[in-house]
């Protein structure tokens, strides 16, 4: 899986295909992928709804793909449930967190410094420990400011390949897709939320921006947690 032979117009694949190419592309960049990476190819599911799609194509390519999920001591009680649920329905899926000891409303002061202990960290330790040679997301460059720089296939850190398989996938075509294939998803979205996080992080909002709601209120408003930026090899190379 060569990442600069499928450098393509991002843009041109979002509008220029519809839903069911759409799925069908998705299906084949898992399957490509897991031909060259094996039980090296891992999901790093979030447990939203996106991660939800990704976790379903990856099942329908092979029921034996793993994944990893990152929680933290912030995350909603639906959210928790839900995990619970995900777990025990695919033991495959490891659980991964952090005990890190921070400062009293760090998610407020510093919530960059916050989300390095309690996500980054264990992301990395996630790849490290799991052998990942290609881990597959749930990224969609329509999701937000932050999320239009990426491609389907990249390799940011040096010899971890990234799978971003619903890129060019609409919010619409997510809900269409777990609408169709009677995927479950965390009950928040019941509630009005569109993006998912920790609990003090996360808001409903009726704003145009699906992720607006995340971080409300400090510099990093609608922003990232990291994993998507921040380098995932450095501290576990073995
Ligand atoms: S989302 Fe908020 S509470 Fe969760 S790790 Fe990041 S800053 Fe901390």
């Amino acid at each position: 899986m060569a990442v600069a032979a499928v450098q393509e117009d991002i843009k041109a694949l979002v509008d220029g295909l519809h839903f069911a190419e759409k799925v069908e592309r998705s299906l084949r960049l898992i399957a490509e992928a897991h031909n060259e990476f094996g039980d090296g190819l891992v999901v790093a599911n979030s447990l939203g709804k996106d991660s939800c799609v990704v976790w379903d194509l990856a099942k329908r390519v092979s029921a034996s793909i793993r994944g990893f999920i990152i929680t933290t001591r912030f995350k909603p009680r639906e959210t928790k449930r839900f995990m619970s649920d995900m777990v025990e329905r695919y033991p495959e899926l490891a659980v991964y967190s952090s005990d890190a000891e921070i400062p009293e409303g760090l998610h407020e002061t510093d919530p960059d410094a916050c989300c390095e202990a309690l996500k980054v960290e264990p992301t990395r330790r996630a790849i490290a420990e799991m052998g990942v040679g290609c881990w597959v997301t749930g990224l969609r460059c329509t999701e937000g400011r932050t999320r239009t720089d990426f491609q389907e296939i990249e390799e940011r850190d040096v010899g971890l390949v990234k799978l971003n398989p619903v890129l060019v996938w609409h919010e619409r075509e997510i809900w269409q897709y777990l609408a169709l294939y009677e995927v479950p998803v965390n009950p928040l979205y019941k509630q009005g939320y569109r993006s998912l996080g920790c609990g003090p992080c996360t808001h409903i909002t009726a704003d145009a921006n699906e992720r607006a709601g995340r971080w409300i209120g400090t510099s990093k408003c609608g922003g990232e947690c990291g994993i998507h930026t921040r380098p995932l090899q450095a501290e576990y190379v073995i």
